[in-house]
């Protein structure tokens, strides 16, 4: 017999926001199907009338495209209920399934029709690619109910009709649904359908290490996407959450995965999510974005956020800052919060002076005075052009810097630049606001000061 090409579902019930472990699952089943140059079919199981909305449909779409997947094939199961029901009589035909008539457990009295399967009561054993040989006893589940009529398949059997029309090879998903295997294999073996290999992955952990719920954080792909996650380091993280390549690489392209993707290396316990770690991933291929495509993504950023609080937008004064902005977030959304907490409202409005934060507090502020006049003549002497140059600026300060102990002379500075007792490197600072501003600064901080 030969190998069947290989093929693979994305099978979601879109009754909810694509989910992190959603996204993990398309994964799993999009490399291994690429790896071996396989078809993927992503199957929008929306037979909830109560729960599914399009909505959500649409989401897991859309976030999953976000990421870079695709797939070959599209179906909807609210469009196959022919397939079903046809399956369903063919089944009730040979006489393996019957339909019974029975009280509904929902509504004492009320006589209901359903479709149980004749269980043959046998051992069910699968070979799972990653756990094994599993044995289930299936006597236990007696004649189980497959369909709430003729015309409404439940969904364990219209998975089993689905893979084997879509000539499904490979059944790889969470072991959450382990259990429901031996069942869909007796459906299978009942309506003389091939089995396909299946696959079942621990699921995804939270930090306290329950199942990832929105209890232990946020699940749903769209708010890392809303928060300005780079996709390919998203789906980066998430590939290698539970899988180690061979090579142990942890930062890999899209191409780079598939070309290593092995179900063997999926490991055997469950992952845990970790945003500090998925906030690392981001770092790095935030790094690597281009000069020019960082600082169209940040500039955009700032002008609005800047903006929002009513401060005077300057592009000039914000292209100064795209390196000392890379070197402090993870994310974009780190840039905004950033800027929400003011802490680069100086670049673009006047210092309050904060006299209650004075800077080395416990040394008089004549000291801080002091210095921050020596400061002044030292300012002046620099020209115009080479004040755009921190190196310049350090440069001229620097011997009286140590002189008179850098803590005390640099402490002041940044205060009067800023206004804040904590802010980035005082001649970086200057040398974006220039000489002239720099030089008003110093005096306002002096004045302010000697009204303490
Ligand atoms: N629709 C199911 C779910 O979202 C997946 C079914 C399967 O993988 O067989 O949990």
């Amino acid at each position: 017999m030969t190998e069947r090409d290989v093929r693979v579902r994305i099978p979601p019930s879109p009754t909810g926001n694509c989910h992190v472990g959603t996204a993990r699952m398309a994964i799993i089943n999009f490399l291994f199907a690429r790896r071996h140059s396989g078809t993927v079919i992503f199957r929008s199981e929306d037979t909830d009338k109560e729960r599914g909305k399009q909505e959500f449909e649409d989401d897991i779409v859309i976030s999953l495209h976000w990421l870079g997947l695709d797939w070959d094939e599209f179906y909807r199961q609210s469009e196959r209920t022919d397939m079903y029901r046809e399956a369903l009589r063919s089944l009730i035909d040979l006489g393996k399934a019957y339909v019974s008539e029975e009280e509904s457990k929902k509504e004492a009295g009320r006589m209901i029709r359903v479709v149980r399967l004749k269980n043959p009561g046998t051992n069910v054993t699968f070979t799972d690619l990653i756990r094994g040989d599993i044995t289930f006893d299936t006597t236990e589940l007696g004649d189980f109910v497959i369909a709430r009529s003729v015309d409404d398949a439940l969904y364990h059997f219209a998975v089993v009709v689905d893979d084997a029309l879509m000539k499904i090879t490979h059944v790889i998903r969470g072991d959450d649904h382990i259990s429901n295997t031996p069942r869909q294999i007796l459906i299978q073996e009942a309506l003389g359908f091939e089995r396909p290999k299946y696959a079942h992955y621990p699921l995804l952990l939270g930090a306290d290490k329950s199942k990832l719920s929105k209890r232990t954080g946020d699940t749903a792909v769209r708010s890392y996407k809303e928060e300005g996650y780079i996709p390919e380091a998203f789906l980066n993280y998430i590939a290698i959450l539970g899988w180690t390549p061979a090579s142990q690489r942890e930062i890999l392209s899209l191409p780079e995965m598939i070309e290593e993707f092995d179900i063997k290396d999926l490991h055997k316990s469950g992952a845990v999510f970790d945003i500090e770690k998925l906030r690392w991933f981001n770092r790095n291929y935030l790094q690597k974005i281009p000069a020019e495509e960082f600082g169209q993504a940040a500039l955009g950023i700032m002008e609005e956020m800047v903006s929002e609080r009513g401060l005077k937008w300057s592009s000039g004064t914000g292209a100064q800052l795209y390196g000392m902005v890379r070197e402090r977030i993870s994310v974009w959304k780190d840039l905004r919060v950033l800027i929400d907490d003011g802490e680069l409202d100086y670049f673009f409005s006047e210092p309050r002076y904060n006299t209650i934060d004075i800077p080395g507090k416990k040394s008089a502020p004549e000291s801080a005075i002091k210095h921050l006049n020596s400061l002044r003549e030292i300012l002046a002497n620099i020209s115009e052009t080479q004040f755009r140059n921190q190196e310049t600026i350090k440069a001229s300060v620097w011997n009286y810097a140590t002189k008179e102990g850098t803590g005390a002379v640099l402490w002041p500075f940044r205060y009067a630049l800023s206004g804040l007792a904590r802010s980035p490197d005082p001649f970086f600072i200057a040398s974006v606001l220039g000489k002239e501003c720099v030089i008003k600064r110093v005096a306002s901080a002096i004045r302010a000061l000697s009204a303490v």
